[in-house]
């Protein structure tokens, strides 16, 4: 089953000519989905196959200064795009305001990965895990079609930190969230990289990666999208 594979780029690289380079080196694989997440100021002149992008607005246009619309990623071929990932929770975004993203995404025909995990901590078990994200998945996934939407399920005290659950803790949380919610798939994120990328997707309920660090490098990166 082919897994798929998001690189979140975050505010990385520093010029347009290193974000050419880093995407000219990431290899364009058949077994398995990989889509490159640049920041929104390169979409234009990075080419990949699968490009997303790392967050979005929710009006089309108007006097919203700095933001980014669904209408203009989709001029741009964006076919993914991030919503509610922990460091955008972490400035004040709300669950509300990521289900006003996602309907918007949806009107464009762009694929909404919605991540969810932020307010976990490492000591949580399962269950208390599962409750946390009950409130972001009903409120994010409000009046919404799920079998159109991915959910990145990563805990906030993983990304970023080189700590991990284990791979059995992912499984249990894919299974609660597609069975419960119906999405289309259910990523891991949360300093996945090259060592232990193989023990999170090969779990039957793990559709595939989100990584943030180690989709920077790119021998890293290239071993990860050919598991
Ligand atoms: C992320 O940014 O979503 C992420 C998972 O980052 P990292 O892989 O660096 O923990």
């Amino acid at each position: 089953m082919p897994k798929l594979i998001i690189a979140n780029w975050k505010l990385n690289p520093s010029t347009l000519k290193e974000a050419q380079k880093l995407a000219g080196s990431i290899k364009k694989v058949r077994k398995n989905t990989v889509v490159l997440c640049p920041p929104h100021i390169y979409l234009s002149q990075v080419k990949y196959p699968n490009l997303g992008a790392q967050d979005c607005f929710w009006q089309d246009r108007g006097a919203y200064t700095g933001q980014v619309s669904p209408q203009q990623l989709k001029d741009l071929k964006v076919k993914y795009c991030l919503v509610g990932h922990s460091e955008r929770r972490q400035v004040g975004e709300t669950d509300a305001q990521v289900n006003f993203k996602i309907h918007a995404l949806l009107e464009h025909a762009i694929i909404p990965v919605l991540c969810v995990g932020f307010g976990t901590t490492a000591e949580e078990d399962d269950l208390a895990v599962v409750d946390i994200l009950r409130q972001q998945l009903d409120q994010g996934l409000n009046g919404l079609d799920t079998s159109k939407i991915i959910v990145a399920y990563e805990p906030v005290w993983a990304i970023g930190s080189g700590k991990t659950p284990a791979p059995e803790h992912a499984e249990k949380v894919s299974l609660f969230i597609k069975t419960k919610y119906q999405v289309s798939k259910v990523l891991y994120g949360g300093s996945a990289n090259l060592l232990n990328a193989q023990s999170f997707i090969s779990q039957r309920n793990v559709d595939g990666l989100l990584v943030g660090g180690d989709s920077l490098i790119p021998n890293h990166f290239n071993q990860i999208i050919n598991y």
